[in-house]
């Protein structure tokens, strides 16, 4: 199968904070793959934007390190050509520093056409506390017309901070120049969700209450903080991970067919889902917090994050509801957590039992799964059951039938692009689907908020769980309460 490179206008994309981790490890590499592809068209300029004291030859010098350790492929030539395209300008998000020489990169107002603008896109790698000030000179220095932002997680702390980060911005940017990222949603198997959802009849009748058991979700990683100590504390992992990257895949599962694949009608439907989702109720809810492993030399979490008292979660659980026609009575599990057994993200759609087994109670209970595993090995799974093949009777078994990207789809698809080569290419065209509305993001904090507000009420501290596991074990209660239990969390 041979993939379609699309083309893409020419473009100015400025990084700001062009030399932090964010860059190093995934916008510039990301660029330099589709540069790799044939999709960065002639013309098209990268301009790194940083605090940094250090001119364009310096910062050419630092990308191509950045990319020998990021990305790991390209000849010398291919290199040596995506950095004639890399430029970079000093400049101080606080202050006037380096703001009218970036201007200076671009066409002045007069020349600006507005039946056909410039595609000129601004990435906000930066601490949050910048993002106001970035838009807000942006617009005083005459970048902001027709410009495109691209705003980095977190967006928001709860509620109200979400809120009033969404009013400095469209102070200076109409919604439909903003491109809140969650990387999630750049994912190959997340658009595959959408394309076996609506693209099939097969599974569409069934995805409801009446034919879905229920759903879990899993983000599981292996490590744990990474540098991040100050902000994870602070935040834990229901704003770093269920507010957003959990709640978006809830989304993708459990919203209505939309009109059209068009992204103010996808995000229509996922807005729906987030607002028909119930309060959490206090005992459908685990947190966890991962514990030290002298043997091997791991930290516990505390001692990671330097606050021996602290009760951050690095593990949730929880059971959500979605009170609508097609979901009431189908229970949404979550989990996520740091330091787990293994690094898997993949959401299980467990169908009911037949109502009446024709094979008599020797049969067993066969029940059919679809699974879809984000990361790694990104794939479907449709769990289905048959004769255990031989002879003895009708004995029943079930098997997958697997369809991993790498087997059907070739070579293409044993690489499916980085969700960040996706998002920044879907920027650069235009396409907001794929990205967080602001109302999308605010309906989520008031969800997650009153979670949060009752753990501070009550005093709640996380449960301890062991390094390299799979949770507390007050998760599996979560489940077997309802008769159930967790998938495993498998690489
Ligand atoms: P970082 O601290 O490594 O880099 C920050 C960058 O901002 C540096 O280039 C620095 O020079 C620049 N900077 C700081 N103050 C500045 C100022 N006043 N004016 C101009 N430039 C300034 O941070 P990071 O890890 O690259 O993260 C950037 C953003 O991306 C943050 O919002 C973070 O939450 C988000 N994010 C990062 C990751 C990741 O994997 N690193 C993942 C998800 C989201």
């Amino acid at each position: 199968m041979v993939s379609r490179v699309i083309p893409v206008d020419p473009f100015d994309l400025v990084i700001f904070g062009g030399t932090g981790d964010l860059a190093q490890r995934k916008i510039l590499p990301a660029l330099f793959r589709r540069f790799r592809g044939g999709q960065m068209p002639t013309g098209a300029r990268i301009i790194g934007a940083a605090r940094a004291s250090m001119d364009t030859d310096a910062y050419r010098a630092f990308v191509m390190s950045a990319l020998q350790e990021f990305s790991g492929d390209g000849s010398a030539q291919e290199i040596a050509d995506f950095l004639s395209r890399i430029h970079y300008v000093i400049l101080d998000a606080d202050g006037d520093t380096g703001w009218s020489t970036l201007r200076g990169f671009f066409d002045q107002d007069d020349e600006f056409d507005e039946a056909n603008p410039p595609v000129r896109v601004f990435y906000f790698s930066v601490r949050p506390r910048l993002f106001g000030g970035l838009a807000e000179r942006l617009y005083r220095y005459g970048m902001a017309k027709g410009g495109r932002i691209v705003v980095e997680k977190p967006f928001g702390n709860d509620l109200e901070t979400a809120r009033t980060l969404n009013q400095m911005l469209a102070a200076y940017f109409h919604e439909s120049q903003i491109y809140r990222i969650d990387h999630y949603l750049g994912k190959e198997t997340v658009q595959n969700l959408m394309a076996i959802r609506f693209g099939n009849m097969l599974f569409e009748p069934l995805w409801n209450s009446q034919y879905v058991d229920h759903i879990q979700i899993t983000v599981a990683e292996t490590v744990d903080v990474e540098g991040r100590e100050d902000y994870y504390d602070r935040a834990g992992a229901m704003r770093d991970m269920m507010q957003n990257h959990l709640m978006q895949l809830l989304c993708l599962i459990a919203m209505e067919p939309p009109a059209k694949f068009d992204s103010d009608a996808v995000r229509d439907e996922k807005l729906k889902v987030i607002r028909a989702l119930d309060p959490v109720q206090p005992h459908h809810i685990v947190r966890g917090q991962y514990s030290g492993d002298a043997d091997v030399g791991l930290p516990s979490y505390r001692d990671t994050v330097g606050n021996q008292r602290s009760t951050t979660e690095s593990y949730v659980a929880l059971k959500a509801h979605v009170s609508n026609w097609r979901w009431a009575g189908t229970p949404f599990y979550l989990r996520t957590g740091k330091r787990l057994v293994a690094r898997s993200s993949v959401i299980n759609v467990m169908f009911k039992d037949a109502p009446h087994s024709i094979f008599g109670a020797d049969a067993g209970r066969h029940a059919n799964l679809l699974t879809i595993r984000l990361q790694p090995n990104e794939g479907i799974t449709l769990q289905v059951t048959i004769k255990e093949p031989g002879q003895g009777g009708m004995r029943l078994v079930d098997v997958p039938l697997d369809m991993s990207f790498a087997e059907a789809l070739g070579k293409e698809g044993s690489h499916p692009a980085d969700a960040y080569e996706r998002l920044i290419m879907d920027v650069i065209r235009g396409n907001q689907t794929l990205f967080m509305r602001g109302d999308e993001v605010e309906a989520a904090w008031a969800w997650t908020d009153p979670v949060i507000a009752g753990w501070t009420a009550r005093g709640d501290v996380p449960k301890p769980y062991d390094s390299a596991s799979i949770g507390p074990g007050d998760a599996d209660l979560l489940m077997r309460r309802d008769g159930r239990e967790w998938r495993g969390i498998r690489p």
